[in-house]
Formats: C-alpha cells, sequence, structure tokens
C-alpha cells in the first residue's frame, strides 16, 4: 500500500479577506472537510505543518521583500502592495505555515516516511517572484522546497513540472540561470502574468532548462497528455531527476472560469500516473505536488481526490499517448529541440 503525506490545516483558512476574492477558503473547506472524515485511511499520512523560518524564506526572497510584506501587512488597505494579493494581520504567519508544510513533506520523502506527498496549502506561491509577491502569492512555496532540497539534502538534478492554468513566471525567475532545477510550464498562452513563451529557455548556466509549453485556449486532455507525455519522456531520460516536484494549479480544468483550457477531473489523476512512472523510474519515487490555483472549488476538490486517488492505487497505469495534429504542430516548431531530444 502506498504511503501518502498530506498537509492540511485549518490554519490556512486564516488568510482571507472579507471582500470577494477568487482566492479565499472557501476554495479548500470542503476538501479539508473530506480529509478529515478519512482519519481511518491507513494510506493517508497527515503531517503537522511548521512555519517556514526568516532563514529558510530567504532562500528565495529578498529581505527587501521581507520588510515590505510586514510593512504593508499591517496598513488599512489589504491591497496596498498588490491589486490582487491582499496581505491581512494574518497573511504572513499562513504564508509561511504554508511553505513549511512543504518542507515538512520533503523531509518526510527524503527520510523514506512516506513515498508520495501533498501539500494542499494556500496562499498558493508559483507567482511570488525573489522580490515581489503577485497573482494571490505570496512566498514561492515550490521554490523554497526546491532550494531546500539543493541545501539541506545536496540534490542537483531537480525536476518543477507546473501544470497550472498560469505561467510559473516567479518559480521560473527563481531557477532561470541555474541547471539544478528543470522548470517545465505548460499553461494557456495570453492570459496573467503574460510571461512564459516558449522563447524564455533560461540564461548562463540554466540554458535549456526552462521549457515553457504555452496552449491555446481550448486545449483538452488529449492535448494535454499528448504534449506531456511526450515531453516528460525526454525530460526526465536525459535529465534524470533526483526528486521530481509539481506545482498543481487545476485552474486549468473546463468548470474554472478563471481560463479557458478544457481539463477534466480524470485528467488530474491520468497525469500523476504518468508522473508516478517517472519518479518510479529516475528518482526512486520521489514525487511530491503543491498546490497552486484552483477558483471552482466543486472542481478543485474533485480533482485534487482524483490526484490523491491516483497516488494511492497499488498499480501504475501506463496512459496511451496519441498524437493530436494541432499539439503536434505546437511541439514542431519548439526551441525545445534545442536541448533535449523529444
Ligand atoms: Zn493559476
Amino acid at each position: 500500500m502506498n504511503k501518502l503525506g498530506l498537509v492540511f490545516d485549518n490554519r490556512y483558512l486564516y488568510h482571507s479577506i472579507s471582500t470577494p476574492s477568487p482566492e479565499n477558503p472557501d476554495r479548500v473547506c470542503n476538501l479539508y472537510r473530506h480529509l478529515q472524515q478519512q482519519e481511518n485511511n491507513r494510506s493517508l499520512f497527515h503531517i503537522q505543518t511548521r512555519e517556514a523560518t526568516d532563514e529558510e524564506i530567504a532562500m528565495a526572497h529578498s529581505s527587501f521583500y521581507m520588510e515590505q510584506l510586514r510593512e504593508h501587512a499591517v496598513k488599512d488597505d489589504p491591497y496596498s502592495y498588490d491589486r490582487d494579493t491582499y496581505l491581512m494581520d494574518d497573511s504572513l504567519s499562513t504564508a509561511r505555515l504554508a511553505a513549511g508544510g512543504c518542507l515538512k513533506l520533503a523531509d518526510s520523502i527524503m527520510a523514506g516516511e512516506i513515498d508520495y506527498g501533498f501539500a494542499l496549502v494556500r496562499p498558493p506561491g508559483h507567482h511570488a517572484t525573489p522580490g515581489r509577491g503577485m497573482g494571490f502569492c505570496i512566498f514561492n512555496n515550490i521554490a523554497l522546497t526546491a532550494e531546500y532540497l539543493r541545501r539541506q539534502y545536496g540534490l542537483r538534478r531537480i525536476l518543477i513540472l507546473d501544470f497550472d492554468v498560469h505561467h510559473g513566471n516567479g518559480t521560473q525567475e527563481i531557477f532561470y540561470d541555474t541547471n539544478e532545477v528543470l522548470f517545465c510550464s505548460i499553461h494557456e498562452k495570453g492570459i496573467f502574468p503574460f510571461t512564459g513563451s516558449q522563447e524564455e529557455m533560461g540564461s548562463e548556466a540554466g540554458l535549456g532548462y526552462t521549457v515553457n509549453i504555452p496552449v491555446h485556449p481550448q486545449f483538452g486532455d488529449s492535448e494535454y497528455t499528448y504534449l506531456l507525455g511526450r515531453i516528460l519522456q525526454g525530460l526526465v531520460e536525459q535529465y534524470l531527476p533526483q526528486f521530481i516536484l509539481v506545482s498543481a494549479g487545476y485552474d486549468a480544468h473546463i468548470d474554472d472560469s478563471i481560463g479557458k483550457t478544457l481539463l477534466s477531473t480524470q485528467w488530474y489523476g491520468l497525469i500523476t500516473h504518468i508522473l508516478r512512472r517517472h519518479a518510479s523510474e529516475s528518482c526512486e519515487n520521489r514525487l511530491l505536488y503543491v498546490m497552486e490555483g484552483g477558483y471552482n472549488a466543486v472542481s478543485l476538490e474533485a480533482s485534487v481526490l482524483a490526484t490523491i486517488d491516483a497516488m494511492l492505487q497499488k498499480e501504475v497505469i501506463k496512459p496511451g499517448i496519441f498524437p493530436v495534429p494541432r499539439a503536434e504542430k505546437l511541439l514542431v516548431g519548439h526551441p525545445i529541440h534545442q536541448y533535449w531530444t523529444i
């Protein structure tokens, strides 16, 4: 039986605002309730979170940014820092707990206590750059986890896959010039944060270690499966990651109105099987999901549960990866071929 470590905590609900925002505690309330009722499921291990320290936050963020956060968190206007990313009294401690929960899961995986991990945290993180929070993100949880794995465990090849509908601009920026983290993002073209073109490929030692796949609206399961199936196969075989991290945003779902892509609930199970296979082939199953977006609470809950189901299934399913002409076309002209055999 696979052991899945989960981080969720009612303190993740404390970062909230009375005016409407897509990023709010209601996103995860029912999901947490559902998981709390799973106490008897012996495959699920509830890992206690902790606050990431200043020193840990500094692995990916500047001290100037920390100062700015402290300053703005006490201002009357919660949007004084950024027009999307509200800051309230509890926001910084919640964001520390989000990052800290990911680090706890990374420790548990490295210690072999669990097979897989899923950090069901908020606020999300992948838009946060070293010096700036944006797009609902305060600390870049996935980047902090990758940095932690480099420093604490000496890992030198970490693969981050980001399938949130938005480009993970913060994560990209943090690892743009290193080859120790290979960042691959599939996201809808032409929407916030308006970065992530296929020509953004990294710089210096990191050249070729940023792979962006901007997709057209109306792409769904078959296009995503074909693109990621092909690309991940090549990247994993040639890079041989020591750890696979996933920026798991669920806002590319057909029922999530923040984007126009058409992924089904089942697709999140399918990609999890693909990733499990790669993790078993390359890195002793080390696979950790960190939740990013997902703004329809119903589809978010169902898709997270589909992911968890796929992590718990005994057998890894090998899905068929079939060419889809419009996705194939996108891959043919992609500059990834300069660096990787796909
Ligand atoms: Zn998103």
